[in-house]
C-alpha cells in the first residue's frame, strides 16, 4: 500500500484524493487545507485533515474544526506527497518535501524545473520510473500530448499547429470573470503550450496559439497535423478509437458543444469528471497533407488518471499494468458512444 498525502485539497487535490481512494494499491493518509471553509468540512468527513500552513491552525480552532496536525505531521505518515497547491506554490512547498526526503508529484502550474521529469502516462511513463520528483503536465498539455502521441506512434507526422480556446476559469472561481470578451493569451505568439508539450514529447514540431473565452466548462483545441504518409480518415478514427483515454463523440448523437459533452459526463461519474479527451468525429478531416481535428478537454478532470499513474511510476510499477488499473478503477474507456 503506497501511503499518499495530498497537499492542497482544491479542484485537483480533491479529485486526486478520490481517485487514490479507489485504488487497491494506495491509500490517502491525509489531505491539507488552508481555510476552514465548506471544502475543509467536507474533506474531514472522508479523510484525515491537516493544515498546509501552521498559521492556519488558529483559524481552524476558531471554526471548531479539529485537525490532525500540520503538513509536516502528515508527511511523516506518507510515502509520497501529491502537491496540488496553487500555481507556483508547489515550488515553495518543495523545500518542505526536500527536508523530509519524501517523493513528490507536482502539477502543471509549476515550472518544469520543479521536477526531474514532466509526465504524461502515455508519452513518457518510463522516464518517471524510480524518480523522486515528477510534474504532471497541465490539462491542455495532457490533452494535446495524448492525441499527438497516439497519432505519432501510428503514423509519420510532421508539424503540429494547435489553437487552444481556453475556459477563463473553473466553475467555482467566482473571483475571475471575463463576461464579454475574448482575449488572445498571449497576444504575442506563440502560446506556452507548445513548449510544454515538448517537455513530454521532445521530438514533436509544434506551435500553438491560445485564446481565453468566457466559459467555465471545458477547453477546446483545434489541431492541424501534417501527415508524412498517405492516411485515410478511417485510419485516423480506428487509431484514436483504440486509446481508452480518447473518446470519440458525434454531433449525430447530440454532442453539438461542450455544454452537451458536460451534460453527458453528468450522467457518467462523480462530479461529471470527464477523464478522456473528447474528439468530435465530424471534425476529423484530411485535406491534402493536413489532418484536422477538434477536441474538448475537461480541465478539472483530465490530469487525474495521470497523477495516479505518476504515483505508480515513481514506485516502479510497469507502465501497462498501471494504466490498465487506473483505467479500470476510474472506468476510463467504458463509455464508447
Ligand atoms: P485550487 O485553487 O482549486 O486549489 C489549490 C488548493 O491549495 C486550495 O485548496 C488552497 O487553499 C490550497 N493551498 C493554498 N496555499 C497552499 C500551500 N502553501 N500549500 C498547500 N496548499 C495550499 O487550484 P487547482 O485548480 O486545484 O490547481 C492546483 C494545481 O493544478 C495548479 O498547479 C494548477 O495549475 C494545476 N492544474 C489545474 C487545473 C484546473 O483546471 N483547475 C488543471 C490541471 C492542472
Amino acid at each position: 500500500m503506497i501511503k499518499v498525502a495530498i497537499n492542497g485539497y482544491g479542484t485537483i487535490g480533491k479529485r486526486v484524493a478520490d481517485a487514490v481512494a479507489r485504488q487497491d494499491d494506495m491509500k490517502v493518509v491525509g489531505v491539507t487545507k488552508t481555510k476552514p471553509d465548506f471544502e475543509a468540512k467536507l474533506a474531514k468527513k472522508r479523510f484525515d485533515l491537516y493544515v498546509a500552513k501552521a498559521e492556519s491552525i488558529e483559524l481552524f480552532e476558531k471554526a471548531g474544526i479539529e485537525i490532525s496536525g500540520t503538513v509536516e505531521d502528515l508527511i511523516k505518515k506518507a510515502d509520497i506527497v501529491i502537491d496540488c497547491s496553487p500555481d507556483k506554490v508547489g515550488a515553495e512547498n518543495k523545500k518542505i518535501y526536500e527536508s523530509f526526503g519524501i517523493k513528490a508529484i507536482f502539477q502543471g502550474g509549476e515550472k518544469k524545473e520543479v521536477a526531474e521529469v514532466s509526465f504524461n502516462a502515455l508519452a513518457n511513463y518510463n522516464d518517471a520510473i524510480g524518480k523522486k520528483y515528477v510534474r504532471v503536465v497541465s490539462c491542455n498539455t495532457t490533452a494535446l500530448t495524448r492525441t499527438i502521441y497516439q497519432l505519432k506512434t501510428n503514423f509519420k507526422i510532421g508539424r503540429v499547429r494547435a489553437t487552444i480556446l481556453r475556459r477563463i476559469a473553473d466553475p467555482k472561481e467566482d473571483k475571475k470573470g471575463l463576461t464579454n470578451a475574448i482575449a488572445p493569451d498571449p497576444i504575442a505568439l506563440p502560446s506556452h503550450h507548445a513548449k510544454d508539450v515538448k517537455t513530454v514529447l521532445p521530438d514533436v514540431d509544434i506551435v500553438t496559439t491560445a485564446f481565453k473565452l468566457p466559459t467555465t466548462l471545458m477547453h477546446v483545441h483545434s489541431l492541424c497535423i501534417e501527415l508524412k504518409e498517405i492516411v485515410t480518415k478511417e485510419d485516423v478514427i480506428s487509431v484514436l478509437e483504440r486509446e481508452p483515454r480518447i473518446l470519440l463523440v458525434s454531433a449525430e448523437d447530440g454532442f453539438t458543444s461542450t455544454a452537451k459533452i458536460i451534460e453527458f459526463a453528468r450522467e457518467l461519474r462523480m462530479r461529471y469528471d470527464l477523464y478522456e479527451n473528447a474528439i468530435w468525429l465530424e471534425s476529423i478531416a484530411i485535406d491534402g497533407k493536413d489532418l484536422f481535428l477538434t477536441q474538448a478537454v475537461h480541465q478539472e478532470a483530465i490530469v487525474i488518471p495521470e497523477n495516479i499513474d505518476a504515483i505508480r511510476a515513481v514506485f516502479g510499477v510497469q507502465k501497462e499494468k498501471s494504466i490498465e488499473k487506473t483505467n479500470r478503477t476510474l472506468q476510463i474507456g467504458y463509455y464508447k458512444i
